[in-house]
């Protein structure tokens, strides 16, 4: 599952193909992914301009001069491909390091100037959305979505306001996308293990210094990933590689047994299964 960094670095690798150009063509070669397609989907997508894209918790989001956006959710195994008219040779591969077949091209908008953007999802977990820009943050998949954790509105006192009274786990917490949007596992792993803080915290009991941190945590956790995705976005540009998850710096996730890092802890990380997901940590040091 892609996370909110994979999102955002594929949001910014496809901005300079895609922002300004008209859509051409559009070829639907089935009717569902998880979802059935949007109604009519090739005719109003057809001749319609795109504007500047933007990335919402883990959606990408395409505006379109229409008045409309479409919403692209990636799933467990889509990805986009930029290609290069008829020789086909890929210019980007975004997502997921697995072998490309083109019976999973499942969409195709051929741009104006005759390159391509391609969809193509072997598991079709993903979907796809097109909807009125201007009511689209009243849709079922946003209304209900917390605050961006990159954006302005993610500061200490509103996730103390958010967490006040809670009993639930300070992961758990994390994890609900009705108060932060888009956070995943990998990374409320991270930055929990950075600040200190045990995953199994009564989340209503968080101080405001431990607020203040854990925010800072979050939000540099995201940035690195992202700014390392560039990297290998940058690495794979002109190449026929893929971009898979960007597992360059991990201190706590996926690291059980290893010996601690934080500086002067002795501990090991540990694994252990929480509402049902992985949760890594050390138990010395995180309190
Ligand atoms: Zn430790």
């Amino acid at each position: 599952m892609p996370e909110l960094p994979e999102v955002e670095t594929i949001r910014r690798g496809l901005a300079p193909h895609l922002e300004g150009m008209r859509i051409a063509h559009v070829a639907l070669n089935r009717s569902d992914l998880r979802f059935p397609l949007p109604s009519r989907m090739a005719e109003r997508l057809k001749g319609a301009q795109i504007l500047p894209l933007q990335r919402r918790a883990k959606y990408l989001l395409i505006p379109l001069d229409t008045q409309e956006t479409l919403v692209i959710h990636l799933g467990m195994s889509g990805r986009l491909l930029i290609e290069a008219g008829a020789d086909s040779s890929s210019l980007a591969i975004f997502h997921h390091d697995i072998t490309r077949l083109r019976t999973h091209d499942h969409v195709v908008l051929t741009l104006q100037d005759g390159r391509t953007l391609v969809y193509n999802d072997p598991r079709r977990f993903g979907f796809m959305l097109l909807e009125g820009s201007e009511t689209l943050p009243a849709h079922s998949a946003f209304a209900g979505l917390g605050v961006e954790p990159l954006g302005n509105d993610f500061h200490a006192a509103g996730l103390l306001h958010a967490l006040a009274g809670r009993r639930v786990p300070l992961k758990s917490a994390l994890l609900d996308q009705r108060i932060i949007a888009g956070l995943g596992n990998i990374y409320v792993c991270e930055a929990l293990h950075r600040v200190g803080l045990s995953p199994y915290r009564i989340a209503g009991s968080l101080t405001r210094h431990e607020a203040e941190e854990l925010v800072t945590a979050i939000r540099l956790v995201l940035l690195a990933a992202i700014e390392a995705g560039g990297s290998t976005l940058r690495d794979y540009r002109q190449g026929d590689g893929a971009l898979g998850y960007f597992q360059h710096d991990f201190r706590a996730y996926g690291q059980e047994g290893k010996a601690c890092s934080t500086p002067a802890c002795s501990g090991v990380i540990e694994r252990q299964v929480q509402a049902g997901r992985s949760t890594f940590f050390c138990a010395t040091c995180q309190k």
